[in-house]
């Protein structure tokens, strides 16, 4: 499984701010960037000033970091948004990132970060629609149900998981049912641009690769 070894709190300090890679951490004071003390000057304006180029190309390093994927599967998903019939490259690379499995494990709050996703769905712990998937990039369909596997549903961990990420929001294109013990999510639409809760200007993306 191919992924970034850049440590992930690195990831965030080279952005300049928090891509939340880390779960729980990410959101207490224990952050790198929440620590992180402003720059010597003004709100650290010794920050160089990026050129189009050097904006462009940021923006997609931030998108490719969020979702844990490296330069060649994103350039192939770029391509695949840029064949679709319908809908914007831009508006179709998001749906694609999104829709893959470790991002709706994730989405769905089976884990806490998108890292552990990739991680949890490695080790063969999720089914869509009743069969065992363990391809991080597998991307879901419009109807595809994701659950946790019965027997990992004892695991201390994944319960640890399951009761940090017990009042995360869920996105509205996903559906997810946790009565009676049943950890099961729907994808009941496909995401759109607006349900991409990420700093994330794509224009620019579309921009460096149309060059
Ligand atoms: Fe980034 Fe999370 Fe590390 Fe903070 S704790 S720097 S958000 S990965």
């Amino acid at each position: 499984m191919a992924r970034s070894t850049e440590p992930a709190c690195k990831q965030c300090r080279r952005e300049h701010q928090k891509l939340f890679l880390k779960g729980e951490k990410c959101y207490s004071e224990k952050c790198a960037i929440t620590k992180e003390r402003p720059l010597p000057g003004q709100h650290g304006a010794r920050r160089q000033k990026l050129t189009e180029y050097g904006m462009q190309l940021r923006e997609k390093q931030k998108a490719k970091r969020f979702y844990g994927v490296l330069e060649k599967q994103f350039a192939d998903y770029y391509e695949m948004a840029a064949k679709r019939r319908e809908g914007t490259t831009g508006d179709n690379l998001m749906q694609i990132l999104e829709t893959r499995l470790d991002n709706v494990v994730y989405r769905l709050g089976f884990a806490s970060s998108r890292a552990e996703a990739r991680q949890l769905v490695t080790h063969g712990h999720f089914t869509v629609n009743g069969k065992k998937v363990n391809i991080p990039s597998y991307l879901i369909k419009e109807g595809d149900q994701i659950a946790i596997k019965e027997k990992s549903k004892d695991s201390a961990k994944i319960k640890a998981i399951l009761e940090s990420t017990d009042a995360k929001p869920v996105p509205k294109w996903l559906d997810v049912d946790k009565a009676n013990n049943n950890y099961t999510g729907t994808v009941t639409a496909l995401p759109t641009i607006e349900d991409v809760d990420l700093p994330l200007e794509v224009h620019l993306i579309v921009e460096l690769y149309s060059k």
